[in-house]
């Protein structure tokens, strides 16, 4: 893997929100599910888990959430102007972050997922890369 200098900046589509990430996440996950496909207009979605400190967030957010299948409340916050959401939190682990703006950052050599969720619904044309961990549904 080659190496990030951090901080790396990015912003949403509209460059009404910013932000700087301040360290390496702590891991990065594709997920398949129907959901995260018509929240990344994409094949997947892709979250990196950080600590909230590792990472400064600047504009206004608009908030939206949902009861997941876990049961757990999955917030979301987004830009309003231009909608792109840039992360996810569970209200009870207020200390972390699920990004979501990763591909908008200024530098993306750290964002490789290791681990694919829920690939009993991945598209079929997408082909899973050797050596990652997979999981059929959330593990
Ligand atoms: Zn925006
Ligand atoms: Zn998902």
């Amino acid at each position: 893997m080659s190496t990030t200098h951090y901080p790396v900046s990015g912003s949403c589509q509209c460059g009404q929100v910013t932000f700087s990430l301040l360290a390496a996440p702590n891991m990065v996950i594709a997920c398949h599910c129907k959901a995260c496909q018509k929240l990344a207009t994409s094949a997947f979605s892709i979250t990196s888990i950080l600590d909230k400190d590792k990472v400064v967030i600047e504009g206004e957010l608009a908030d939206w959430s949902r009861m997941a299948d876990s049961g757990n409340e999955n917030h979301a916050k987004f830009c309003p102007s231009c909608g792109n959401r840039i992360y996810h939190y569970d209200p009870k682990i207020p200390n972390i972050l699920k990004f979501k703006g990763g591909a908008s950052l200024d530098d993306t050599s750290m964002l490789i997922p290791t681990v694919h969720v829920w690939v009993s619904e991945k598209q079929d044309w997408f082909i899973i890369p050797e050596g990652v961990k997979t999981f059929d549904k959330q593990p």
